[in-house]
């Protein structure tokens, strides 16, 4: 990572999209970078993406030493004028050049040799925004590949004052004394010279950023793809994951919490990869679930993404998908089965799922899901139910419909419960009202409080 120590400030790139590197001594700028970026990148051919690239000012550059070179911009004027610039060019055209959010790149994993990151860490003025933008950026560059990313330092707009007479204007002194103070650089005058809106690094801040983005695996991305549907490209797949056809907006940035509430296909998928094959077979072990016909990590690895969601070779009873729900009820602890009415074992005894704190994790993102996700039917119901629905595609024939989970979710005894309805489509619908029923005649019958 290379990190611009400073910038100077006078032009607003909204007005001045593709020649402000032309002008003033901006020219330093464009040199200082070039450099940093020849001392580290890799010869060509190779793979670059120029994240937020404007018009192409490096892109261009890049196209013509001979990279395979994906502009990508969020203004689609600066994407218009690239691509007419880039299909006037006899040579050193781009690879393309299209709209797109940096904290959502339309690349697979390991898609890139090098990425650009020269204009969104400034532009992103929220910390979880440009944490997801350099981890977009982590995710498709291939291991050993080179990121640059540029920042503009907190003492940007100081540094610019001292060298001007900008310090006359008392507007512009509380600018910097704001920016000096968060980061945050605004600028309601509506003059060009006091910069755009923006956010300043501390420049240890960057690197510890990079740093963080760089050891969270809990975030995925879900964006839309071709076609109306959404999902997210998968390593090693040449089908991109798609979440349910219902899902017309993508989730996002989506964490564990969020991934069950909405139930992001592309979230588990991206997940277990992360994970890995081990540790998915080792989780369902627990409970006796086949997630691959043979159970080895070389036959699981090619279906992992599927498997990740519940699709491929994965294969469940609705008992064992209740013992799921019922470990997460009870701590994390593994309740053993029993056919008929028996004193307890003592829990000490019992296998361990996950942690007590990740259990209640778990159950919380389950309540959740029926507050305000795919099991909102049941959202009104009088026990407060947590659950998980599923939807099991199969080959052929409508989808099987699931919902497993427990109640009440803040209760002192509670019910476990997995439901199946064959060939009845999405489990929120046809599933859920069953597990309310359930609940119902359990409450009923006193068998929770
Ligand atoms: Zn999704």
């Amino acid at each position: 990572m290379c990190l611009r120590s400073w910038k100077i400030i006078p032009f607003n790139s909204a007005r001045w999209p593709a020649g402000r590197l032309e002008v003033d001594y901006f020219p330093l700028e464009r040199a200082r970078t070039q450099e940093l970026i020849l001392r580290h990148l890799p010869k060509p051919p190779r793979v670059v993406l120029d994240v937020g690239g404007a018009a192409g000012a490096y892109s261009f550059w890049l196209a013509e030493s001979g990279y395979e070179t994906h502009l990508l911009d969020p203004v689609p004027l600066h994407v218009d004028a690239a691509r007419a610039a880039s299909s006037a060019r006899e040579q050193g055209k781009l690879a393309s050049a299209q709209v797109a959010d940096a904290r959502a790149l339309p690349f697979g994993d390991a898609a890139a040799d090098a990425v650009l990151l020269l204009g969104p860490l400034y532009h992103l003025t929220e910390r979880a925004n440009r944490l997801r933008a350099l981890r977009e950026a982590l995710r498709v560059l291939r291991p050993g590949g080179w990121l640059f990313a540029a920042a503009i330092s907190r003492y940007a707009s100081l540094v610019d004052g001292l060298r001007g007479p900008l310090f006359d204007d008392s507007v512009f002194a509380a600018i910097v004394a704001r920016d000096l103070a968060s980061g945050q650089h605004r600028n309601d005058t509506g003059n060009p010279r006091y910069f755009t809106t923006a956010y300043f690094h501390d420049p240890a801040e960057l690197a510890e950023a990079a740093l963080r983005a760089r050891e969270d695996t809990d975030h995925f991305v879900c964006l839309r793809l071709p076609g109306g549907r959404v999902g997210n490209y998968v390593r090693g797949m040449s089908r991109p994951v798609r979440d349910d056809p219902m899902d017309t907006v993508p989730h996002g940035d989506v964490d564990l919490e969020r991934g069950l509430i909405v139930s992001c296909n592309a979230y588990f998928a991206q997940l277990a990869q992360a994970v890995g094959a081990q540790a998915v077979i080792d989780a369902a072990s627990l409970f006796q679930i086949p997630v691959a016909r043979t159970p080895t990590v070389e036959a699981l690895k090619p279906l992992l993404a599927q498997v990740g969601y519940g699709q491929g070779e994965a294969l469940v009873t609705p008992l064992k998908l209740a013992r799921v729900s019922a470990s997460i009820a009870s701590g994390g602890t593994i309740v053993p089965v029993r056919w008929e009415q028996a004193k307890t074992t003592g829990a000490d005894a019992s296998p361990r799922f996950v942690s007590p704190r990740d259990a209640a994790r778990l159950a919380r993102a389950m309540r959740a899901v029926v507050t305000s996700g795919t099991g909102r039917s049941l959202r009104g119901h009088p026990v407060a139910i947590a659950g998980k629905t599923g939807t099991a595609e199969i080959a052929g024939a409508p989808a099987h419909a699931w919902f497993t989970g427990f109640a009440p979710y803040d209760g002192t005894r509670r019910i476990a419960f997995a439901v199946i309805v064959e060939n009845a489509g999405f489990g929120g619908r046809a599933a859920a009202p069953i597990a309310g029923a359930i609940v119902s005649a359990a409450s009923e019958l006193g068998l929770i409080k």
